[in-house]
């Protein structure tokens, strides 16, 4: 298992010395100590990016598409260790990690890897004599801040697009759970891309994430976290102006509709919220349900809750696994206190499980609780198996409770009317919207958010386009002299 930094094709201790530990939610115990990056090795890192990036914006496309194919192959065939190093280390269960996670970080390089040669500049029709081509040129060294929830993933969604484009990187892997994306750094070695292309440096937020975020060569900063580090990224980022992508918070709204099919939405909502115990930024947190159907739905969406089981992540039966961190826990559980406070009604759940073969591991009952739209617990992202039911009446009151948020990321609705599920699309302000579905990703499809939930878009050429600068060229072909100031 890999435990230290990776700089400039080499695997390194910290300059200082330091070390973080690296739990297992299961159980609590120590898996391992990683190098703690601070801001001298953050330093190195963006030196060796510095280096590494004349060749590698020159190299041909095709062939740093190449790599990264190399790469996704890599991957696929590494598959079951890193499902294994994704559940330990974060509670994903296995089952997900090895059908998800892994096939999903591999497909996504693959994307980008075809992508490389694909983008393309423009001509565009001027005057007539002259030329004017855009190219899409790297931006050069970007900062990539990633989060614990969906490491491995996020380190294909983060670098894909960035190393198909040109750019070398510096990244920042979460200090919870590393280890999956160090793997994915020797992988990367192995497949022969170039030392100091990729460089990764695993620390704390406010040391290492914060000098990366400063750092006057840095020309971009992606970022997927909380909203407020998000804002204060942006801080960080002024010094040099640096371009800045905000990947934030959500509250999605899954709105039921007395059309909807409901064994389809019952099961979806589950899988709305409870995927990953809650711990995604596109959550269905907000579950919104047709008065006529509430009852009938919330009987069967708390049996079918309360029947999930929970267990060790690397157990194939287990459907849902702990939390990341006990901290993180501790903040979910709070939620149930504050949603009493304010008169919800806790339907299900709202603890940790009583099963003693879970008692040392960060546990959390999946968790339904009915509450107001203004109460705290439908405004604020919980990021855990808790989701917040309201009732509405028609689909005028459905819009505004929907609308109700400062976030915009995820949204989604049942309904069999087509005009009402496109009209809802449309008029729901996030940056994704599924119907009769939820949480579906594809890397050839942009996601991102509005409002708190960030700004600038991943996947697809959407993401390719975030990672470049547009470069006009003028070319005076027919040699005319200007004729201003002519002698
Ligand atoms: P977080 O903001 O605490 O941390 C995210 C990353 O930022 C970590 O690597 C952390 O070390 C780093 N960081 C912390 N303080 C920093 C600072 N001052 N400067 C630079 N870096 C700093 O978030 P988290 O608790 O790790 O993740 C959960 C949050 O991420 C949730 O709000 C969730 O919605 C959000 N998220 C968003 C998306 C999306 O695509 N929109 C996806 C996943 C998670």
């Amino acid at each position: 298992m890999q435990n230290k930094l990776f700089i400039d094709g080499r695997f390194v201790d910290a300059v200082s010395g330091s070390t973080i530990d690296v739990l297992n939610p299961h159980d609590g115990s120590l898996i391992t100590k990683i190098a703690a990056a601070e801001a001298a090795d953050v330093d190195l890192a963006v030196a060796a990016a510095k280096r590494a990036f004349p060749a590698w914006s020159r190299m041909a496309a095709a062939e740093r598409g190449r790599l990264l194919l190399k790469l996704a192959d890599k991957i696929e065939e590494n598959l079951e260790e890193l499902a294994q190093l994704e559940s330990l280390d974060t509670g994903h269960p296995i089952r997900d990690s090895r059908g998800l996670d892994v096939p999903r970080t591999a497909g996504c390089f693959r994307y980008f890897g075809g992508m490389a040669d694909k983008l393309q500049g423009s001509v565009v029709p001027v005057e007539a004599g002259f030329l004017n081509y855009v190219q899409r040129a790297p931006i050069g060294v970007v900062g990539q801040i990633v989060p614990w929830n969906f490491p491995l993933m996020f380190t294909s969604w983060k670098m894909g697009p960035a190393l198909a484009a040109g750019n070398t990187i510096v990244i920042k892997p979460s200090e919870l759970t590393p280890l999956s994306s160090l793997r994915i750094a020797e992988l990367m070695a192995e497949v022969g891309i170039p030392d100091g292309v990729v460089n990764m440096v695993p620390g704390y937020g406010h040391t290492a994430g914060q000098h990366l975020a400063e750092h006057p060569e840095v020309g971009k900063i992606a970022f997927t976290g909380s909203t407020a580090t998000g804002r204060r990224i942006v801080e960080a980022s002024k010094g040099n102006l640096k371009r800045v992508q905000l990947e934030l918070g959500g509250k999605g709204a899954n709105i039921v509709f007395d059309d909807a099919n409901l064994t389809a939405a019952i099961n979806g909502s589950a899988w709305a919220i409870f995927h990953n115990q809650g711990q995604a930024c596109i959550a269905g947190s907000r579950l919104m349900l047709h008065e006529h159907i509430a009852e009938e739905f919330l009987d069967r969406f708390s049996q079918l809750a309360s029947s999930i089981r929970l267990g060790n992540p690397l157990d194939p039966q287990t459907e849902m696994g702990p939390l990341t961190s006990l901290q993180h826990r501790d903040r979910v559980l709070s939620f149930v206190n504050v949603a009493r406070e304010q008169g919800g009604r806790v339907l299900t759940g709202g603890k940790a499980p009583g099963n003693s073969a879970l008692a040392g591991g960060y546990y959390v009952e999946p968790t339904i609780v009915e509450a107001r739209p203004h109460d705290r617990v439908a405004q604020e992202e919980v990021f855990g198996p808790f989701v917040t039911v309201m009732r509405f009446s028609n689909d005028e009151e459905a819009l505004a409770i929907a609308n109700a948020t400062e976030y915009g990321l995820g949204s989604g609705l049942w309904t069999r009317d087509l005009s009402r599920a496109h009209q809802f699309a449309n008029k729901i302000n996030a940056g994704m919207c599924w119907i009769n579905c939820y949480k579906r990703v594809n890397p050839g499809s942009p996601f991102g958010g509005v409002g708190q939930s960030g700004y600038g878009r991943e996947m697809g050429f959407e993401a390719m386009h975030d990672y470049t600068e547009a470069r006009s060229v003028w070319v005076n072909v027919d040699a005319v002299v200007p004729p201003h100031f002519k002698r």
